[in-house]
């Protein structure tokens, strides 16, 4: 380090410093660097430079200066640059975040899209939102360092059939494939893709931890057309072996109950997924349902069926797991006294110790949610990493 103070040399360790101290100070001078980071001023003024020249910083507009007085040749993080972009290929919309180095979101936004259109061509319609919003908001992409995209269904990792696999789980780990490499050739980074439900988790975690709370135990769950969900434990989101870790739908309720695409039987989402709700109640679709939830006892039944059934599985997930908080979002549980009722069984059955400062919440209905807390799992995979940088700048 010595050396490098005293020759004034950037290195990929000078360029994190730098690009820490102004993800925490926000807007700096030079001097507030060299004093937060130890390095020399020449290390600092030629550091500044590249990330300058490089784009990933950029000087402060006069009119951004809140301080008094000329502002004495500030610069902060570019929010022009994205840096790690998360989509969204939800089940009737799309959505995308892009953050920029820091972590922090730049620019997010969703739109609904066609509900049965095939992964791939829900993969094709976001890139183009993404192109054309971030042309927009004058956004680069040109600098984006990876991409993590998340979609409904387990992550099964073979793409090839087997017998204890339905083969619905095959063809969406060849369309998950496939929705990689068309967005890398496009892109042209590193591309990931998992689950949206652990992303919505994360990212559920991260927006109260923004808020000043501190949050390191999360259940999320959405009772939707299926049921997923994620795990947050010790502030960190949990995978499992198969990325799988948080499919509350698939928690059998019914060891002898009708066989499941998944391999197991008498699963919560063969009895309180929307579809099974939908059938029970003998309605035609969302709309009906919800119009029919509190006027008629067939449907306010079905209802309160699924809720009581997704109480028995949460109360064995609190039981086990032990979060302070727990989320509970999509169509069924936006039902009239479904999370009321879903929070009551589990209290009623869960132990006392797994229940007494347990919080329960109803997810945030926000579309982009799934999509900013992908793009917060591309910027953790970066964080160690050397940022950024043309090698040759
Ligand atoms: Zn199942």
């Amino acid at each position: 380090m010595a050396n490098d103070r005293e020759a004034g040399e950037v290195t990929g360790a000078t360029v994190g410093s730098v690009m820490r101290a102004l993800s925490t100070r926000g807007p700096s001078t030079r001097a507030d660097i060299t004093a937060d980071t130890g390095l020399s001023r020449p290390t600092v003024s030629r550091t500044v430079a590249m990330l300058l020249s490089d784009g990933a910083i950029e000087e402060v507009k006069d009119a951004d200066y809140a301080g008094r007085g000329r502002p004495a040749h500030l610069v902060r993080l570019s929010s022009r640059r994205a840096d790690t972009l998360g989509i969204e290929l939800g089940r009737g919309h799309v959505a995308f975040a892009v953050t920029d180095v820091s972590g922090r979101v730049v620019l997010s936004a969703s739109r609904d899209t066609n509900a049965v259109s095939s992964l791939i061509d829900r993969a094709r319609e976001a890139l183009a939102f993404v192109v054309a919003q971030t042309a927009h908001a004058h956004v680069e992409l040109g600098k984006l360092r990876n991409v993590v995209v998340g979609t409904p269904g387990p992550r099964y990792r073979h793409p090839d059939a087997h017998p204890a696999i339905d083969v619905s789980l095959a063809r969406l780990a060849r369309e998950r494939a496939l929705v990689a490499d068309l967005i890398m050739r496009q892109l042209g980074v590193p591309v990931s893709v998992g689950n949206n439900t652990r992303y919505t988790a994360l990212a559920e975690t991260n927006r109260r931890r923004t808020a000043g709370l501190s949050v390191d135990d999360l259940i999320y769950l959405r009772v939707d057309e299926g049921i997923g969900g994620g795990i947050v434990t010790g502030g960190e989101l949990q995978a499992g072996a198969w990325d799988a870790a948080g499919e509350m739908g698939h928690v059998s309720v019914d060891v002898n109950g009708a066989p499941c695409f998944c391999g197991g039987r008498g699963c919560l989402e063969l009895v309180a997924s929307l579809p099974a709700v939908i059938r029970a109640a003998g309605a035609s679709d969302l709309d009906d349902l919800r119009e029919r939830a509190t006027t008629d006892p067939v449907a306010a039944a079905a209802i309160a069926g699924a809720a009581t059934a997704t109480g028995g599985v949460i109360a064995g997930v609190l039981a086990v797991v032990n979060p302070s908080v727990l989320v509970i979002g999509g169509s069924v549980a936006s039902l009239p006294g479904f999370i009321d009722r879903v929070e009551a069984v589990a209290r009623a059955t869960a132990p006392s110790w797994a229940t007494l400062d347990l919080v329960v919440e109803a997810a945030a209905t926000d579309h982009v949610l799934g999509a900013i807390g992908a793009a917060a799992a591309g910027h953790a995979a970066l964080e160690g990493a050397i940022p950024l940088v043309n090698r040759d700048a």
